[in-house]
């Protein structure tokens, strides 16, 4: 890279061939990830389908990883988020 931008989150993608983030290396998704995904996908329901795509996509890549691993991984993380946002 010839220059840095300020880091965003939209910029903490997924390599998918190892599903670590491509901007920071750390396994994906990481704190700027999660706290883009939360921006653009305030509703609960639509961030959960979009992290379930994520996860199966992922459980492709990373066999080795038990499925409870990446439950908590892509999931659980977004469920306490949202939690107390939803409204009856
Ligand atoms: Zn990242």
């Amino acid at each position: 890279m010839s220059h840095r931008k300020p880091a965003t989150g939209a910029e903490h993608q997924p390599d998918p061939a190892t599903y670590d983030c491509r901007s920071c290396d750390r396994t994906w998704p990481c704190d700027p990830a999660r706290e883009h995904l939360l921006s653009t996908t305030p509703d609960a329901v639509q961030l959960g389908i979009r992290l379930w795509a994520e996860l199966e996509n992922a459980a492709a890549v990373l066999r080795h990883e038990p499925p409870s691993v990446l439950f908590e991984r892509f999931l659980s993380w977004a469920r306490q988020q949202t939690q107390g946002v939803i409204h009856d």
